[in-house]
């Protein structure tokens, strides 16, 4: 995710580091570099304008270059400004009430629109939320179609009424059957178009007003960069939006969306989309999401994924280890094996602090590959050494690595890696059953 930005803010702070003293003039050449990253990842100009002049008026002042590690300091200071600019610290992500809540989604044709009613199910099934689907979108049949297969696949129940023309009426019948059936949460499907015109607006705000949503969200395509932006603002001019879903932030999206649209419309960015899967949707938080951007960590995101990877019995296998301060080599095997899911391995690693060596070793071959090897190598280690990973020294790391046919350097990663991973298990067994699901509060 945002590779280009990672890098080109990574590069632009490290040519502080090392500077015997940070001077105002070799500050503002660091500082170019990070609003060059920012212009090139197709973050707005007069955001990017903002952005630099706050960063630079806390960085070029006294205290900046005063202080005992300036370029910890000034990482400080532009870590601090990407999550002002992202949302400020982050609340929960949304707040359910009593009885039936009404979701309404809507967006661009190919926004991911369909696909996100589905991914916000899982997640809201996974909070033991009762869900229902209402396909609003007669627009365009085929859409209807894609919500009853999105709706079987998750075991919803979906809403439609084939031969009704108006789209109120519809919610409005899906709201009356969703109240019969005890449902927490309806989601209404709404209609999409290639542009924002007119009627499909007029055609929302009916529905806005006589359905009266308590939750009005809009989809857009993070890969679309300013259009997005644009058409959040148009959206929002309409609608008063509650939240933004941003989707398709996996891949090679530059991220200019995401760090523009807060500041431009004002409307808070709830969820990510970071891939087709339907589980593949991850509460926002700006704290999160600066750490990934700037390659510090995002520890709680982290939490949030190995929590929706391994199953209930086996997070409570891992809890009671935890407590008992024992996470030996042999547990860390069994997270690896319960990651061995496509893509996730490497979206553990983009969120573990300081991890660019083991993820660069690991690109080239395909993460979940990797994932195999890590869980080879821990494979050809005896018992004692499994449980006791001090006691490996120069010679049993040449031996381990031969079993396990990878180069020693492999296994030192690896073990770098699990005393990584150590302190994070601790911590997430110190939050008990939280995590995920502080994404929506009751
Ligand atoms: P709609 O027209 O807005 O309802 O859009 P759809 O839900 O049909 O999605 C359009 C396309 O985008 C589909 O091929 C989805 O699989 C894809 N898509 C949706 N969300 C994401 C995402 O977060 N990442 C990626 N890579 N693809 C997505």
């Amino acid at each position: 995710m945002f590779e280009s930005l990672q890098n080109g803010l990574k590069s632009a702070l490290k040519t502080l580091q090392g500077k015997a003293r940070l001077t105002e003039s070799n500050m503002r050449e660091g500082l170019k570099l990070v609003e060059q990253s920012l212009l090139e990842a197709d973050v707005g100009l007069d955001v990017v304008r903002d952005f630099m002049g706050r960063v630079t008026e806390k960085a070029v002042g006294e205290k900046v270059l005063l202080a005992l590690d300036p370029t910890q300091q000034v990482v400080g200071i532009v870590r601090d400004e990407l999550i002002t600019l992202l949302g400020g610290p982050a609340e929960p992500t949304i707040k359910l009430k009593a009885g039936l809540n009404i979701f309404m989604l809507c967006g661009l044709q190919g926004s991911g629109k369909t696909t996100t009613c589905g991914k916000l199910s899982t997640l809201l099934m996974k909070s033991k939320q009762s869900v229902m689907l209402c396909a609003a979108d007669l627009q365009r049949p085929a859409a209807i179609e894609q919500l009853h297969i999105i709706g079987k696949q998750l075991g919803v129940p979906v809403f439609s009424k084939p031969g009704e023309q108006d789209p109120v009426k519809v919610c409005q019948e899906a709201v009356e059957e969703a109240k019969k059936k005890d449902v927490t949460v309806l989601i209404l499907d709404t209609a999409g178009r290639l542009a924002i015109d007119e009627e499909l607006m007029a055609q929302l705000k009916r529905i806005d007003n006589r359905v009266e949503p308590d939750q009005v969200f809009l989809v857009v395509d993070g890969m679309t960069g300013q259009d997005a932006v644009r058409s959040a603002g148009a959206f929002n001019d309409a609608l008063e939006l509650d939240g933004l879903i941003m989707t398709k932030l996996d891949g090679d999206t530059r991220g200019g969306a995401l760090l523009s649209v807060r500041q431009v419309t004002g409307v808070p960015i709830k969820f990510i989309g970071t891939g087709e899967h339907l589980d593949a949707l991850e509460p926002f938080r700006p704290e999160g999401m600066a750490g990934r951007i700037l390659g510090l960590g995002d520890v709680l995101g982290l939490v949030d994924v190995v929590r929706s990877a391994v199953d209930e019995q086996q997070a409570k296998e891992l809890e009671a280890k935890l407590a008992a301060g024992d996470f030996t080599l042999d547990d860390f095997k069994k997270q690896l094996k319960s990651v061995l899911q496509p893509g996730l391995m490497m979206k553990m690693l983009g969120m573990l602090p300081g991890m660019g060596d083991l993820t660069k070793m690991m690109s080239g071959m395909d993460a979940e590959g990797g994932a195999r090897r890590l869980v080879g190598i821990i494979d050809s280690m005896t018992p004692q050494e499994r449980r006791i990973p001090k006691i490996i020294d120069m010679q049993r790391r040449q031996r381990i690595a031969r079993g396990a046919g990878v180069q020693p350097q492999e296994v030192n990663e690896l073990l770098k890696q699990y005393n990584t991973m150590a302190p994070i298990m601790k911590m997430m067994a110190g939050q008990g059953a939280g995590g995920r699901m502080a994404a929506i509060q009751q």
